[in-house]
Protein backbone atom coordinates (compact mmCIF):
# COMPACT_ATOMS: atom_id res chain seq x y z
CA UNK A 1 0.00 0.00 0.00
CA UNK A 2 1.35 3.47 -0.91
CA UNK A 3 1.46 5.72 1.40
CA UNK A 4 -1.14 8.54 1.14
CA UNK A 5 0.69 12.54 1.80
CA UNK A 6 -1.32 15.58 0.81
CA UNK A 7 0.98 17.86 -1.27
CA UNK A 8 0.37 21.33 -1.00
CA UNK A 9 2.95 23.47 -3.28
CA UNK A 10 2.26 26.91 -1.83
CA UNK A 11 3.19 29.96 -4.22
CA UNK A 12 6.12 32.13 -4.93
CA UNK A 13 8.81 29.28 -5.01
CA UNK A 14 6.59 26.75 -3.24
CA UNK A 15 5.57 25.13 -6.81
CA UNK A 16 9.38 25.26 -7.99
CA UNK A 17 10.60 23.40 -4.75
CA UNK A 18 7.75 21.29 -4.00
CA UNK A 19 7.93 19.53 -7.70
CA UNK A 20 12.31 19.41 -6.82
CA UNK A 21 11.07 17.67 -3.48
CA UNK A 22 8.43 15.36 -5.04
CA UNK A 23 10.80 14.13 -7.80
CA UNK A 24 13.56 13.10 -5.10
CA UNK A 25 10.81 11.55 -2.56
CA UNK A 26 9.76 9.77 -5.47
CA UNK A 27 13.10 8.41 -6.44
CA UNK A 28 13.79 6.38 -3.56
CA UNK A 29 11.09 3.94 -4.52
CA UNK A 30 8.82 4.43 -1.64
CA UNK A 31 5.33 4.16 -2.61
CA UNK A 32 3.97 7.52 -2.09
CA UNK A 33 0.14 8.39 -3.13
CA UNK A 34 0.48 12.01 -3.50
CA UNK A 35 -2.72 14.22 -3.46
CA UNK A 36 -2.15 17.79 -5.06
CA UNK A 37 -4.09 20.62 -2.64
CA UNK A 38 -3.89 23.94 -3.66
CA UNK A 39 -3.81 26.93 -0.93
CA UNK A 40 -2.55 30.43 -0.29
CA UNK A 41 -2.45 33.34 -3.05
CA UNK A 42 -3.14 31.09 -6.32
CA UNK A 43 -6.76 30.13 -4.84
CA UNK A 44 -7.72 33.47 -3.25
CA UNK A 45 -8.96 35.08 -6.46
CA UNK A 46 -10.82 31.44 -7.07
CA UNK A 47 -12.20 30.59 -3.95
CA UNK A 48 -12.23 33.38 -2.15
CA UNK A 49 -10.36 32.49 0.65
CA UNK A 50 -6.46 31.63 0.95
CA UNK A 51 -7.26 28.05 3.01
CA UNK A 52 -10.61 26.07 1.81
CA UNK A 53 -12.04 23.69 3.71
CA UNK A 54 -11.19 20.90 1.34
CA UNK A 55 -7.12 21.26 2.24
CA UNK A 56 -8.10 20.47 5.56
CA UNK A 57 -9.96 17.95 4.98
CA UNK A 58 -7.78 15.93 3.09
CA UNK A 59 -4.77 16.75 5.35
CA UNK A 60 -6.85 15.28 8.12
CA UNK A 61 -8.05 12.36 5.55
CA UNK A 62 -3.82 11.32 4.77
CA UNK A 63 -2.69 12.56 8.34
CA UNK A 64 0.18 13.43 6.84
CA UNK A 65 1.15 16.59 4.42
CA UNK A 66 4.18 17.74 2.75
CA UNK A 67 3.93 21.90 2.02
CA UNK A 68 5.78 24.45 0.45
CA UNK A 69 5.63 28.04 1.39
CA UNK A 70 2.56 30.51 1.11
CA UNK A 71 2.77 34.12 1.32
CA UNK A 72 1.28 36.23 3.60
CA UNK A 73 0.21 39.88 2.70
CA UNK A 74 1.80 42.21 5.18
CA UNK A 75 -1.24 43.85 6.87
CA UNK A 76 -3.83 42.81 4.21
CA UNK A 77 -6.23 41.95 6.76
CA UNK A 78 -5.84 38.41 5.84
CA UNK A 79 -4.75 35.82 8.94
CA UNK A 80 -1.25 34.03 7.94
CA UNK A 81 -2.04 30.46 6.00
CA UNK A 82 0.59 29.01 7.70
CA UNK A 83 -0.77 30.19 11.43
CA UNK A 84 -3.87 28.67 10.49
CA UNK A 85 -2.85 25.45 9.52
CA UNK A 86 -1.25 25.13 12.58
CA UNK A 87 -4.12 25.84 14.50
CA UNK A 88 -7.15 23.80 12.48
CA UNK A 89 -4.56 20.92 12.84
CA UNK A 90 -3.50 21.28 16.68
CA UNK A 91 0.20 21.11 15.27
CA UNK A 92 1.67 22.12 18.55
CA UNK A 93 5.02 21.68 17.85
CA UNK A 94 7.50 22.73 15.47
CA UNK A 95 11.09 20.71 14.97
CA UNK A 96 13.72 22.67 13.24
CA UNK A 97 17.02 20.98 13.07
CA UNK A 98 20.10 22.64 11.92
CA UNK A 99 23.74 21.12 11.76
CA UNK A 100 26.23 21.53 10.04
CA UNK A 101 26.63 20.63 6.22
CA UNK A 102 29.78 19.12 4.40
CA UNK A 103 30.94 21.63 2.01
CA UNK A 104 28.82 24.84 3.20
CA UNK A 105 31.38 27.32 4.51
CA UNK A 106 30.09 28.73 7.67
CA UNK A 107 31.25 30.30 10.89
CA UNK A 108 30.98 27.32 12.95
CA UNK A 109 31.89 23.58 11.42
CA UNK A 110 30.34 21.51 14.62
CA UNK A 111 26.77 22.55 14.95
CA UNK A 112 24.34 20.05 15.46
CA UNK A 113 20.94 21.71 17.42
CA UNK A 114 17.06 21.25 17.21
CA UNK A 115 14.99 24.16 18.08
CA UNK A 116 11.48 23.07 19.23
CA UNK A 117 8.84 25.77 18.96
CA UNK A 118 5.30 25.84 20.57
CA UNK A 119 3.39 26.11 17.66
CA UNK A 120 -0.51 27.45 18.72
CA UNK A 121 0.24 30.24 21.70
CA UNK A 122 1.93 33.18 22.67
CA UNK A 123 1.87 36.42 20.21
CA UNK A 124 0.68 33.91 17.68
CA UNK A 125 -2.46 33.03 18.60
CA UNK A 126 -4.19 36.08 16.58
CA UNK A 127 -5.31 37.72 19.35
CA UNK A 128 -5.59 40.96 18.09
CA UNK A 129 -7.47 44.48 18.52
CA UNK A 130 -6.82 46.99 15.86
CA UNK A 131 -5.89 50.56 16.89
CA UNK A 132 -9.03 52.59 17.92
CA UNK A 133 -11.17 49.86 17.10
CA UNK A 134 -14.28 49.85 19.41
CA UNK A 135 -12.76 46.49 20.36
CA UNK A 136 -9.31 47.97 21.63
CA UNK A 137 -11.36 50.53 23.26
CA UNK A 138 -13.18 48.53 25.10
CA UNK A 139 -10.25 46.36 26.40
CA UNK A 140 -8.10 49.79 27.16
CA UNK A 141 -11.03 49.99 29.34
CA UNK A 142 -11.31 47.05 31.03
CA UNK A 143 -7.39 46.81 31.00
CA UNK A 144 -7.66 50.64 33.22
CA UNK A 145 -9.93 48.75 35.62
CA UNK A 146 -8.54 45.86 36.12
CA UNK A 147 -5.07 46.82 36.21
CA UNK A 148 -5.08 50.29 37.06
CA UNK A 149 -2.92 50.87 33.83
CA UNK A 150 -3.50 53.64 30.75
CA UNK A 151 -2.61 51.96 27.89
CA UNK A 152 -2.51 54.98 24.66
CA UNK A 153 -5.69 55.67 23.06
CA UNK A 154 -3.29 55.31 19.77
CA UNK A 155 -2.40 51.65 20.81
CA UNK A 156 -2.92 48.48 18.52
CA UNK A 157 -2.84 45.40 20.99
CA UNK A 158 -1.80 42.04 20.77
CA UNK A 159 -2.19 39.60 23.50
CA UNK A 160 0.32 36.81 24.90
CA UNK A 161 -1.79 33.68 26.37
CA UNK A 162 0.57 30.61 27.24
CA UNK A 163 -1.35 28.11 29.19
CA UNK A 164 -0.54 25.16 31.49
CA UNK A 165 -2.26 22.78 28.77
CA UNK A 166 0.02 24.50 26.25
CA UNK A 167 3.09 24.58 27.80
CA UNK A 168 2.87 21.07 29.38
CA UNK A 169 2.25 18.91 26.02
CA UNK A 170 5.29 20.93 24.37
CA UNK A 171 7.71 20.21 27.70
CA UNK A 172 6.63 16.87 27.32
CA UNK A 173 7.07 16.88 23.75
CA UNK A 174 10.52 18.34 24.10
CA UNK A 175 11.54 15.72 26.62
CA UNK A 176 10.30 12.86 24.41
CA UNK A 177 12.15 13.86 21.45
CA UNK A 178 15.93 14.34 23.04
CA UNK A 179 14.89 10.83 24.63
CA UNK A 180 13.84 9.46 21.27
CA UNK A 181 16.83 11.04 19.65
CA UNK A 182 19.68 10.83 21.84
CA UNK A 183 19.53 14.33 22.51
CA UNK A 184 21.39 15.25 26.16
CA UNK A 185 20.14 18.42 26.84
CA UNK A 186 17.47 20.69 26.88
CA UNK A 187 17.87 24.65 27.06
CA UNK A 188 14.03 26.50 27.61
CA UNK A 189 14.26 29.92 26.73
CA UNK A 190 12.19 32.91 27.97
CA UNK A 191 12.16 36.21 29.49
CA UNK A 192 10.50 35.14 32.22
CA UNK A 193 11.54 38.26 34.44
CA UNK A 194 9.51 41.00 32.76
CA UNK A 195 6.51 38.67 31.34
CA UNK A 196 5.69 36.47 34.82
CA UNK A 197 2.46 35.02 34.03
CA UNK A 198 3.37 34.16 30.42
CA UNK A 199 6.61 33.32 29.78
CA UNK A 200 6.91 32.49 33.45
CA UNK A 201 4.62 29.70 33.50
CA UNK A 202 5.91 28.23 30.37
CA UNK A 203 9.21 28.12 32.62
CA UNK A 204 7.78 26.94 36.07
CA UNK A 205 6.09 23.95 33.51
CA UNK A 206 10.02 23.32 32.08
CA UNK A 207 11.41 22.92 35.79
CA UNK A 208 8.62 20.94 36.81
CA UNK A 209 8.95 18.49 34.11
CA UNK A 210 12.22 18.41 34.29
CA UNK A 211 11.84 16.97 37.70
CA UNK A 212 10.58 14.04 35.90
CA UNK A 213 13.16 13.63 33.30
CA UNK A 214 16.57 13.40 34.68
CA UNK A 215 18.08 12.01 32.23
CA UNK A 216 18.19 14.67 30.57
CA UNK A 217 19.81 18.04 31.53
CA UNK A 218 17.77 20.57 31.79
CA UNK A 219 18.83 24.72 31.51
CA UNK A 220 17.27 27.79 31.75
CA UNK A 221 18.49 31.06 29.90
CA UNK A 222 16.85 34.65 28.91
CA UNK A 223 16.30 34.87 25.63
CA UNK A 224 18.61 37.64 24.80
CA UNK A 225 21.66 35.90 26.64
CA UNK A 226 20.38 32.88 24.44
CA UNK A 227 20.76 34.89 21.41
CA UNK A 228 24.07 36.24 22.62
CA UNK A 229 25.22 32.78 23.42
CA UNK A 230 23.97 31.17 20.29
CA UNK A 231 26.21 33.82 18.02
CA UNK A 232 29.56 32.78 19.75
CA UNK A 233 29.06 29.05 21.04
CA UNK A 234 26.12 27.64 18.87
CA UNK A 235 27.96 24.36 19.44
CA UNK A 236 26.97 23.95 23.18
CA UNK A 237 23.58 24.07 22.33
CA UNK A 238 21.51 20.27 21.86
CA UNK A 239 17.79 21.00 21.98
CA UNK A 240 16.44 24.56 22.62
CA UNK A 241 12.75 24.76 23.80
CA UNK A 242 10.90 27.78 23.15
CA UNK A 243 7.56 29.91 23.04
CA UNK A 244 6.30 30.18 19.83
CA UNK A 245 7.49 33.98 18.82
CA UNK A 246 11.21 33.65 20.02
CA UNK A 247 11.38 29.94 18.14
CA UNK A 248 10.37 31.87 14.93
CA UNK A 249 12.99 34.28 15.25
CA UNK A 250 16.06 31.82 16.36
CA UNK A 251 14.93 29.28 13.62
CA UNK A 252 15.69 31.39 11.45
CA UNK A 253 19.09 31.93 13.52
CA UNK A 254 19.80 29.01 14.07
CA UNK A 255 19.39 28.41 9.69
CA UNK A 256 21.91 30.88 9.63
CA UNK A 257 24.92 29.22 11.21
CA UNK A 258 24.59 25.86 9.35
CA UNK A 259 24.38 28.16 5.40
CA UNK A 260 20.78 29.94 5.52
CA UNK A 261 17.19 29.36 4.86
CA UNK A 262 17.68 27.71 1.20
CA UNK A 263 18.74 24.72 3.66
CA UNK A 264 17.13 24.63 7.14
CA UNK A 265 14.14 21.95 7.20
CA UNK A 266 11.12 21.65 9.60
CA UNK A 267 8.43 19.45 10.85
CA UNK A 268 4.78 20.51 12.30
CA UNK A 269 3.51 18.20 14.63
CA UNK A 270 0.19 17.35 16.63
CA UNK A 271 -1.15 13.99 18.23
CA UNK A 272 -3.20 13.22 14.96
CA UNK A 273 -1.58 15.09 12.25
CA UNK A 274 2.08 16.06 10.66
CA UNK A 275 2.92 18.76 8.17
CA UNK A 276 6.58 19.16 7.12
CA UNK A 277 7.44 21.98 5.64
CA UNK A 278 10.86 24.18 5.17
CA UNK A 279 11.50 27.37 7.24
CA UNK A 280 11.76 29.51 4.52
CA UNK A 281 9.05 31.56 2.86
CA UNK A 282 8.10 31.93 -0.10
CA UNK A 283 10.99 34.53 -1.41
CA UNK A 284 9.04 36.86 -3.34
CA UNK A 285 12.23 38.32 -4.61
CA UNK A 286 13.56 35.16 -6.67
CA UNK A 287 10.25 33.18 -7.57
CA UNK A 288 9.44 31.76 -10.96
CA UNK A 289 13.20 32.14 -11.93
CA UNK A 290 14.59 28.22 -11.32
CA UNK A 291 16.68 30.14 -8.39
CA UNK A 292 15.59 28.85 -5.24
CA UNK A 293 17.26 26.22 -3.12
CA UNK A 294 15.14 22.98 -2.87
CA UNK A 295 17.34 21.40 -0.32
CA UNK A 296 15.61 22.39 2.70
CA UNK A 297 12.26 21.24 1.16
CA UNK A 298 13.93 18.02 0.07
CA UNK A 299 15.47 17.58 3.70
CA UNK A 300 11.87 18.71 4.77
CA UNK A 301 10.60 15.79 3.14
CA UNK A 302 13.47 13.37 4.34
CA UNK A 303 11.93 14.01 7.74
CA UNK A 304 9.02 13.21 6.47
CA UNK A 305 9.97 9.62 4.93
CA UNK A 306 11.40 9.03 8.72
CA UNK A 307 7.84 9.89 10.10
CA UNK A 308 6.41 7.54 7.29
CA UNK A 309 8.11 4.81 8.84
CA UNK A 310 11.06 4.82 5.80
CA UNK A 311 14.26 5.46 7.69
CA UNK A 312 16.04 3.82 5.32
CA UNK A 313 14.93 6.35 2.32
CA UNK A 314 15.26 8.98 5.12
CA UNK A 315 18.73 8.36 5.28
CA UNK A 316 19.53 7.87 1.68
CA UNK A 317 17.75 11.20 1.10
CA UNK A 318 19.91 13.04 4.19
CA UNK A 319 23.19 11.39 2.56
CA UNK A 320 22.72 12.06 -1.03
CA UNK A 321 21.98 15.67 0.04
CA UNK A 322 25.37 16.24 1.58
CA UNK A 323 26.95 14.08 -1.07
CA UNK A 324 25.98 17.10 -3.45
CA UNK A 325 27.02 19.64 -1.14
CA UNK A 326 30.25 18.12 -0.41
CA UNK A 327 31.25 17.87 -3.91
CA UNK A 328 29.84 21.42 -4.57
CA UNK A 329 29.76 21.26 -8.48
CA UNK A 330 25.73 21.51 -8.81
CA UNK A 331 24.50 24.49 -6.30
CA UNK A 332 21.91 27.80 -6.42
CA UNK A 333 23.08 31.41 -6.01
CA UNK A 334 22.34 31.51 -2.37
CA UNK A 335 25.16 28.68 -1.63
CA UNK A 336 27.26 30.76 -4.25
CA UNK A 337 26.60 28.20 -7.30
CA UNK A 338 24.63 28.70 -10.42
CA UNK A 339 22.95 26.00 -10.69
CA UNK A 340 18.92 25.94 -10.73
CA UNK A 341 16.81 24.69 -8.63
CA UNK A 342 15.92 21.59 -10.80
CA UNK A 343 19.31 20.75 -11.64
CA UNK A 344 19.81 20.43 -7.96
CA UNK A 345 17.35 17.97 -7.59
CA UNK A 346 18.51 16.26 -10.30
CA UNK A 347 22.08 15.84 -8.51
CA UNK A 348 20.13 14.72 -5.00
CA UNK A 349 18.38 11.87 -8.13
CA UNK A 350 21.92 10.62 -9.63
CA UNK A 351 23.43 11.02 -5.62
CA UNK A 352 20.79 8.93 -4.39
CA UNK A 353 21.06 6.67 -7.23
CA UNK A 354 24.96 6.18 -7.16
P1 LIG B 1 11.67 34.33 2.95
O1 LIG B 1 12.15 33.15 3.73
O2 LIG B 1 10.66 34.06 1.90
O3 LIG B 1 12.93 35.05 2.26
C1 LIG B 1 13.99 35.62 2.99
C2 LIG B 1 15.26 35.69 2.09
O4 LIG B 1 15.76 34.37 1.92
C3 LIG B 1 14.95 36.20 0.69
O5 LIG B 1 16.03 36.97 0.24
C4 LIG B 1 14.82 34.94 -0.14
O6 LIG B 1 15.18 35.10 -1.51
C5 LIG B 1 15.79 34.00 0.56
N1 LIG B 1 15.34 32.61 0.47
C6 LIG B 1 14.31 32.03 1.13
N2 LIG B 1 14.17 30.77 0.77
C7 LIG B 1 15.13 30.52 -0.16
C8 LIG B 1 15.49 29.37 -0.91
N3 LIG B 1 14.83 28.20 -0.79
N4 LIG B 1 16.52 29.47 -1.79
C9 LIG B 1 17.19 30.63 -1.92
N5 LIG B 1 16.91 31.74 -1.23
C10 LIG B 1 15.88 31.69 -0.35
O7 LIG B 1 11.14 35.39 4.03
P2 LIG B 1 10.28 36.69 3.79
O8 LIG B 1 10.75 37.43 2.57
O9 LIG B 1 10.28 37.37 5.10
O10 LIG B 1 8.82 36.17 3.53
C11 LIG B 1 8.20 36.09 2.26
C12 LIG B 1 6.79 35.59 2.44
O11 LIG B 1 6.80 34.25 2.93
C13 LIG B 1 5.98 36.41 3.46
O12 LIG B 1 4.68 36.59 2.95
C14 LIG B 1 5.96 35.53 4.69
O13 LIG B 1 4.82 35.75 5.49
C15 LIG B 1 5.94 34.15 4.07
N6 LIG B 1 6.46 33.09 4.96
C16 LIG B 1 5.85 31.89 4.86
C17 LIG B 1 6.33 30.83 5.62
C18 LIG B 1 5.63 29.50 5.50
O14 LIG B 1 4.93 29.27 4.52
N7 LIG B 1 5.79 28.61 6.45
C19 LIG B 1 7.44 31.01 6.45
C20 LIG B 1 8.08 32.25 6.48
C21 LIG B 1 7.58 33.29 5.73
Amino acid sequence: MPHLVTLVPGDGIGPEVSDATRRVLDATGVGIEWVVEEAGSAVLDREGTTLPDRVLEQIRRSRVALKGPITTPVGSGFRSVNVALRHELDLFGAVRPSRSLPGVPTRYADVDLVVIRENTEDLYQGIEFERASPEANALREEIRRLAGIQIREDAGVTVKPISVTGAQRIVRFAFEYARANGRRKITLGHKANIMMFSDGLFLRIGREEAEQHRDVIFEEMQIDQLSMRLTREPETFDVLLLPNLYGDILSDLCAGLVGGLGLASGANLGWEYAVFEPVHGSAPDIAGQGLANPLAMIRSGAMLLRHLGERDAAVAVERAVDDVLERGAVRTADLGGASTTSEVADAVIIALRG
